[in-house]
Formats: C-alpha cells, sequence, structure tokens
C-alpha cells in the first residue's frame, strides 16, 4: 500500500476525475499540466541535487489539483455506471449486512443478490446489497417476499463522486469536502 494519501485529479473544468499517486502527481507538475491546486494540504517531495546549482530540486503537490485533462461528461450524466466491487459495495453499506443491521469486518461480508441471479437478478449496484454469512446463507435463492426478511435500505448506484469517496480508504478531509459538495443532496454515504 501507497505510504501517501492519493491526490484528486480534477479536469479542466474542475470535475473529480480520478484518484492519483503522487508519482504521477509529480509527473504532472512536470508536464506543466497542473493548472493550479485547489485543496488547502500540501506535500512536499525533495527530488535530486543539480549539478551546477548543488541545490536539490523540491516539488510541492497539492491534494486536489485542477489539471488540463479534457471534460469527460460521460461519468456524470445520470445513470453512469461506475465500477461495483466487493470492497466499494461494503463501504456503500456502512460495512453493515443490510438483513440484521450488524456491523462487520470486511471479511465475513459478502454480496448478497436482492433478486438471485438465478431467477434473473442482475449483479448491479441496485440489486446487490452487503449481507453477512449468515442472512447471506439463510436467504438463499429466495425471493424476499417469499421468506420472512426484510432490507434495512433500499441499495443505491452511486454517481461519480460518491463513487469516488467509496474507491478510496484514505481520503484527506479537503478532498473529502471536495467530494461531498458533488454528490447528490441527502447521499446515504453521510447518514
Ligand atoms: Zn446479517
Amino acid at each position: 500500500m501507497n505510504v501517501y494519501p492519493l491526490i484528486l485529479k480534477l479536469d479542466k473544468a474542475g470535475n473529480p476525475l480520478k484518484w492519483i499517486d503522487y508519482e504521477a502527481a509529480i509527473n504532472l507538475y512536470a508536464k506543466d499540466l497542473v493548472i493550479t491546486s485547489l485543496g488547502d494540504k500540501s506535500m512536499v517531495f525533495h527530488g535530486g541535487v543539480n549539478a551546477i546549482s548543488h541545490r536539490r530540486s523540491k516539488i510541492e503537490v497539492g491534494s486536489i489539483l485542477l489539471t488540463t485533462a479534457r471534460v469527460n461528461n460521460r461519468k456524470w450524466v445520470a445513470g453512469a455506471v461506475h465500477p461495483l466491487t466487493n470492497r466499494t459495495l461494503f463501504r456503500r453499506d456502512g460495512m453493515l449486512c443490510l438483513y440484521c443491521g450488524d456491523s462487520f469486518a470486511e471479511r465475513n461480508l459478502t454480496r448478497d443478490h436482492v433478486v438471485p441471479t438465478s431467477r434473473g437478478g442482475s449483479d448491479s449496484w441496485t440489486n446487490v446489497v452487503t449481507a453477512c454469512v449468515r442472512c447471506n446463507n439463510r436467504k438463499g435463492n429466495s425471493l424476499l417476499e417469499d421468506i420472512d426478511m426484510k432490507l434495512q435500505a433500499v441499495p443505491f448506484a452511486p454517481n461519480y463522486a460518491e463513487w469516488m469517496v467509496l474507491s478510496n480508504r484514505r481520503i484527506m478531509g479537503d478532498q473529502m469536502q471536495f467530494l461531498k459538495a458533488r454528490c447528490p443532496k441527502g447521499s446515504r454515504l453521510w447518514s
């Protein structure tokens, strides 16, 4: 795992684009692709010593970088689908089993298909929930209406800002504020 927190890279319109590591960020500075830093945090990295000046090079990397990258609106249209992994799913549901409501460690959680795939349910954000092993086994291939089990919350598909929050475990305060402002009003990520 990277020792430094990831940097939030924005396109030239200020939309969150992706998480990059500090080496990629230094590369953006070196290629003059950073317009400005919008974050209130920065990290200083030291490079090699210049043979003539004998000075050590130094570069300051901001936590949120407005770059010259072109705008990709596809990520932001309503209904755009972002990668679904167990980790992002469990984080969406706050590490809680959406059936019994208890909190579990990641290794004890599973991906449950509300409408089982064997009955035509899809492997998509709105048909999957976090479930503990016990609840997942108990539910098996049944439909909820056929058994005595209820969902504690309706599964939702994250927008891109929410997905960015879900896909990074170590988000700095200013980055979180930036992303939060682009999440839907009343996003469940903060409830
Ligand atoms: Zn459970």
